[in-house]
């Protein structure tokens, strides 16, 4: 296994003219010690997790040492954000080392809040340890439930304050991800009508990623039809587990369907389909039930960008039109299935369906804790039993008796597949997360943290990397949010 010393790099993205970055080292932070730092990450680039307690790992990680080969950049990009065209952004604040080569090959590194960059406009190039925390711990519970992300290798801090509305610390998130590629890359040469870069980044994401897209007869047309695919796929992902990022803007879209730049993101608690996460989204434009149609809006932008190479406007409609909502659909069905334990699509799934999302809102019931508790009722259950063979669910809800109604809309519908019970309910827990990151786990890791604890960030990790099991020790983390966490409100302030 590689040491910090002799990770291979081969930086592909450097390769690309200058036009695309800016060559810039990080900014040193004063005095960085490890937060925390993640196994299964450094397992994808083949980094022994020995490294982490060397003093070495800290240092790098602040941005204070260049690992041997890495080419830190500033990539540039634009967007649009809460639907108005925001002109030219970038990274402001994340510094791209390169990419590893050999057995971990295929992530690039990425320090995020390692100081400021050509692209950081009127801000400090800083992150707080808070949102650090956060996307680090969200990062890789999400791999953990299966969706795809970029990744966290870990969170370094130093004592450096940096001014929010109060003082805060200054953190380094480093991320990895096979690229960091934004729906904001292609709109920052569409904007500008400059078609050779525009091409450029194309073919280098199609040469890259999606070599199949080559072979098409338009693989532009190819590529747009891909991302459309995968974007939809991502919601459906995101909707069924209950996941809301909160700033859904064209430069925080991942060209390669990952979720991408977690801000004020949140797990749905109490069902609400319009909830908010996002404390600075006045209007709602990325509430929990917007975020499909938000992906397709967000597709026409990415498309509009990529107009002039695919041709003809039929066929930039045609390759969102033809697989987006489609696929959100297909998917979206079939992950719900999954989740209510039915194998076989059957006519009327779709009503039954729409059902289970009314008496979520109706009963204001736990996103998590429902599915899962579910998970472990028998399909067969009599009279005079079912107040107690029930209670684990019923006892989440307040009005019982509404709930006995979909429950007997459900145990007909599990019926109509006479699976056995162990089967289906095992089927069901490897689908229906006992632990998500709540707001109020991220709140409890963060304060400790910040009186200089960060055994509990470490801890969640550990809890969330098996997001599906039972595990005892952590009981704690299953339960929606105590009183104190009743007013926690997540703003756009990272
Ligand atoms: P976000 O809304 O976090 O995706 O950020 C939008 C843009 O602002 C991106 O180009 C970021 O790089 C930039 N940005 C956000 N926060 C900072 C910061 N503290 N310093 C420099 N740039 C920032
Ligand atoms: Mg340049
Ligand atoms: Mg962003």
């Amino acid at each position: 296994m590689p040491t910090l010393e002799t990770l291979p790099f081969d930086n592909a993205f450097a390769r690309l003219p200058d036009a695309f970055y800016t060559r810039l080292p990080p900014t040193p932070l004063p005095d960085p010690y490890l937060v925390a730092a993640s196994p299964a990450a450094a397992a994808l680039i083949q980094l022994d997790p020995a490294e982490f307690t060397r003093p070495e790992f800290a240092q790098i990680f602040a941005g204070n040492q260049l690992l041997p080969g890495s080419e830190p950049l500033a990539a540039v990009y634009s967007g649009h954000q809460f639907g108005m065209w925001a002109g030219q952004l970038g990274d402001g604040r994340a510094h791209l080392l390169g990419e590893v080569a050999g057995a971990g090959s295929g992530w690039e590194i990425q320090l995020k809040g390692a100081g400021q960059t050509p692209y950081s406009r009127f801000a400090d190039g800083r992150a707080v340890l808070r949102s650090s925390i956060r996307e680090f711990l969200c990062s890789e519970a999400m791999a953990a439930l299966g969706i795809p992300t970029t990744r966290a290798l870990c969170v370094v801090g130093s004592n450096k304050p940096v001014r929010r509305e109060t003082i805060e610390t200054a953190a380094v998130v480093t991320r990895l991800a096979p690229s960091f590629i934004r729906f904001g890359s292609f709109e920052h040469w569409a904007a500008r009508k400059h078609t050779d870069e525009l091409r450029q980044l194309a073919d280098y994401v199609i040469d890259r990623f999606r070599p199949e897209c080559r072979d098409a007869a338009n693989p532009y047309a190819a590529l747009l039809a891909d991302v459309a695919r995968r974007t939809a796929s991502l919601m459906a992902q995101w909707q069924t587990v209950g996941f809301m990022h909160g700033v859904m803007n064209t430069d925080n879209m991942s060209i390669l369907g990952l979720t991408l730049d977690y801000g004020p993101f949140g797990f749905m608690d109490t069902f609400d389909a319009g909830h908010i996460c996002n404390h600075s989204d006045d209007h709602g434009r990325y509430s929990y039930r917007a975020q499909p149609q938000i992906g397709h809006w967000n597709l026409y932008a990415l498309g509009h960008a990529l107009s002039s190479l695919v041709g003809e406007r039929a066929d930039v409609q045609a390759a969102i039109e033809d697989n987006y909502t489609a696929t959100f659909e297909a998917t979206f069905m079939a992950r719900v299935r999954a989740k209510l334990g039915l194998a076989d699509a059957l006519p009327g799934d779709e009503d039954f369906v729409g059902e289970t999302f009314g008496v979520l809102q109706r009963l204001r019931i736990d996103f998590t804790q429902f599915f899962r508790l579910l998970s472990s009722l028998p399909a067969e259950v009599n009279e005079a039993e079912r107040a107690a063979t029930d209670a684990p669910l019923r006892d989440i809800v307040i009005d019982r008796f509404a709930l006995d109604a979909w429950i007997d809309l459900w145990r007909a519908r599990l019926k109509a597949e006479g699976r056995p019970d162990a089967e289906r309910q095992a089927a069901m827990r490897a689908v229906n997360p006992k632990y998500v990151l709540r707001n109020w786990i991220a709140e409890s890791a963060i304060r400790a943290a910040q009186a200089g604890d960060f055994s509990e960030t470490t801890t969640v990790l550990a809890c969330l990397s098996k997001p599906f099991d039972e595990q005892p020790e952590f009981e704690r983390f299953a339960a929606p949010p105590p009183d104190w966490a009743g007013s926690l409100s997540v703003s756009c302030s990272s």
